[in-house]
């Protein structure tokens, strides 16, 4: 935003670096292996150059002017990927607890996110994204705010993320507020018109997408739009589907006992590549069909839990070889942005289900990076440190007793159950150093927290929702 207080410059910290002495989880099989075992590489070295993984070794050659920084014994990984978030609602944590999903959205979500104005939403973004990258979270995809959609996209692009966003669209709904109510064609024009706008900014590292929000904000024009939409301009749709029993009750009373999958294939949103928070409430009878589209969920576990709305089947979904990626959904909801949390708690959860055997801690880390990357479609550029692949890594600093391993012990589920955010010390985006020694480069923390709180305030008083 223009008028906005300067957020320092991100220049100066994108030449070629080299990280040496580090423990790599690369994420990615040997090539030409045959066995689908992530590589891990100890007491190994990481280049990036041009954003990219330029090298992965030992006694790799640099040219000079290579920064070189000194990560003897630390953990290297890809940064993570979180495939459900709205960082529209970081304001919002703490103002809605102890609701079921309907209750939460009608009484205190829909007013609130009705209030933002393109400044609220910038600073709002913002702030989510500084907690994103401080714990080791470089991509995201965001579900987008109707008001304010502007000053969020643009708060996106400061921010550094990557990210797959857009506005989100709503047009009806029992309980919807005004401000959030839009005319069809004029929501469906302004999101194209955003798309058109921030699709490839910030040297590719924001791609739009079509956001609308779920069945019972969406009128059957909307969502015929989404498609006309998305088959069009060839983006992607991302929305919320099958998250509580209650909802998916109501969406089969309003569309003539069609549930959200069955809705979905009669508007041609199938067709689409489509991306799906929650999937809670998907079944057996759901797989084939979905395993043959372009089709992936993400799975959000402290937002489930914290609305009861039950445990997705990972296991069962990534059986039927549906894509699974993890998110945190929401400050509003699950109020911490923790991709590490997410990560241990899907994890948990699924040995809970199916038994200790069925789900690894190299699953876990597999659904926060290279699933997760393929679950949003960014499979191609990121989620794993290969040579070529886009330089998004993290490093979680050593010498903290709970990362304390033998070295026989499998790093993934070291990282998976004994890792948190509190151990991130550096983050690269595209190369980008964002995050040095656990501290934000190119956001200043104490000003985007300053001008939350101005903001904040004033957006509470136009919502008029009595706290
Ligand atoms: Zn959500």
């Amino acid at each position: 935003m223009n008028d906005q207080p300067a957020i320092g410059s991100r220049v100066s910290r994108s030449g070629s670096v080299l990280l040496y002495g580090g423990h790599v989880l690369t994420m990615a099989p040997a090539p030409g292996s045959g066995d689908p075992t992530p590589v891990v590489l100890r007491q190994a070295e990481v280049l990036l150059d041009g954003g990219r993984i330029a090298a992965i070794g030992r006694a790799l050659t640099v040219m000079p002017g290579t920064r070189l920084i000194d990560i003897q014994g630390q953990l290297v990984l890809p940064g993570l990927v979180q495939g459900h978030i709205h960082l529209g609602q970081t304001f919002f944590r703490g103002l809605a607890e102890g609701r079921v999903l309907l209750d939460w959205l009608r009484q205190r979500i829909w007013p609130l996110e009705a209030a933002h104005d393109d400044e609220s939403a910038y600073w709002c973004t913002l702030l989510g994204a500084a907690e994103c990258l401080l714990g080791g979270t470089t991509s995201i995809q965001d579900i987008g705010i109707g008001p304010g959609a502007r000053g969020y996209l643009e708060a996106l692009v400061d921010s550094g993320l990557r990210a797959v966003a857009g506005q989100c669209l709503m047009d009806t709904g029992d309980g919807l507020p005004s401000g959030l109510c839009c005319d069809t064609d004029t929501v469906l024009s302004e999101t194209e018109q955003l798309g058109d706008e921030f699709d490839g900014a910030n040297s590719g590292r924001l791609r739009y997408a079509i956001n609308p929000r779920f069945i019972l904000s969406g009128s059957d024009d909307l969502w015929h739009g989404v498609k006309e939409l998305a088959s069009r301009r060839d983006w992607p749709v991302h929305t919320h589907a099958l998250e509580q029993k209650a909802e998916t009750e109501l969406v089969r009373s309003l569309k003539q006992g069609r549930d959200e999958i069955e809705y979905f294939a009669d508007y041609g949103i199938l067709d689409t590549d489509l991306r799906v928070a929650h999937g809670v409430w998907l079944e057996e009878r759901h797989y084939q069909r979905l395993s043959s589209e372009s089709f992936s969920v993400v799975h959000c576990p402290s937002s489930n839990l914290k609305l009861g709305s039950g445990v997705a089947d990972v296991v069962a979904l990534r059986k039927a070889g549906i894509p699974v990626g993890i998110g945190c959904d929401a400050t509003a909801c699950s109020n911490r942005l923790d991709g590490f949390e997410e990560m241990r708690l899907a994890a948990l959860l699924q040995m809970e289900r199916h038994g200790p055997t069925s789900f690894s801690g190299r699953d876990a880390l597999t659904l926060a990076t290279s699933e997760g990357a393929e679950a949003i479609g960014l499979h191609d550029q990121i989620g794993s440190l290969e040579l070529g692949k886009r330089a998004d890594v993290v490093v979680l600093a050593s010498g903290q007793p709970e990362l304390w391993a033998a070295p026989q012990a499998d790093l993934h589920d070291v990282v998976a159950f004994s890792a948190s955010r509190s151990q991130v010390s550096h983050v690269f985006v595209d190369g980008e150093h964002l995050v040095e020694d656990g501290r934000l480069t190119h956001l200043d923390l104490e000003m985007v927290c300053r001008e939350a709180h101005r903001v904040c305030a004033s957006l509470l008083n136009r919502s008029g929702v009595a706290l």
